[in-house]
């Protein structure tokens, strides 16, 4: 299971056993190398903690790591609405312990949420898709279409 906190110094933390990636506010992105071969294995799994930190790095543009990055208001207003709506519903699914398809470690937070769904936009967006298709099109409207290529 992945663990994550803020420090003092405005660090975020994140690792499984040991250190998977770390994300700074102003400062350096901090990778497990054994994390990222294990993605590059295996890259279809909905798993890329490169991707998942650098989705901190675009959260936090806009001075709040809050899961959602800069945006022109109007489609930050729409993102917002229907992030929350999809938040809420899952943090239902995964306290009522039943099985998702997305990785429940995204219930930790709404930060969390917005890393983990991006994990699934560049590896697994059929998951995504399927799971959640609002937050699949935001995604796809931020970020592009997936490399993955599906739609
Ligand atoms: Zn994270």
């Amino acid at each position: 299971m992945r663990r994550s906190h803020v420090d003092a110094a405005g660090v975020l933390h994140e690792w499984d056993d040991e250190l998977a990636g770390e994300a700074w506010d102003h400062g350096p992105l901090i990778l497990s190398w054994a994390d990222v071969c294990a993605d590059l294995e295996d890259p279809d799994a909905g798993f890329c903690v490169a991707v998942h930190e650098m989705a901190h790095k675009l959260d936090v543009l806009d001075g709040e790591l809050d899961g959602t990055p800069p945006l022109p208001s109007a489609w930050y207003r729409q993102w917002a609405r229907d992030f929350q709506r999809a938040y809420d519903a899952f943090c239902a699914e995964v306290d009522a312990g039943r099985e998702t398809t997305i990785d429940p470690y995204a219930a930790e937070a709404p930060e969390e949420f917005f890393a983990v769904c991006t994990e699934y936009h560049f590896s697994a967006p059929e998951v995504l898709e399927e799971a959640m298709p609002e937050v699949a099109a935001h995604l796809a409207r931020f970020y592009g279409p997936s490399p993955m290529g599906a739609g």
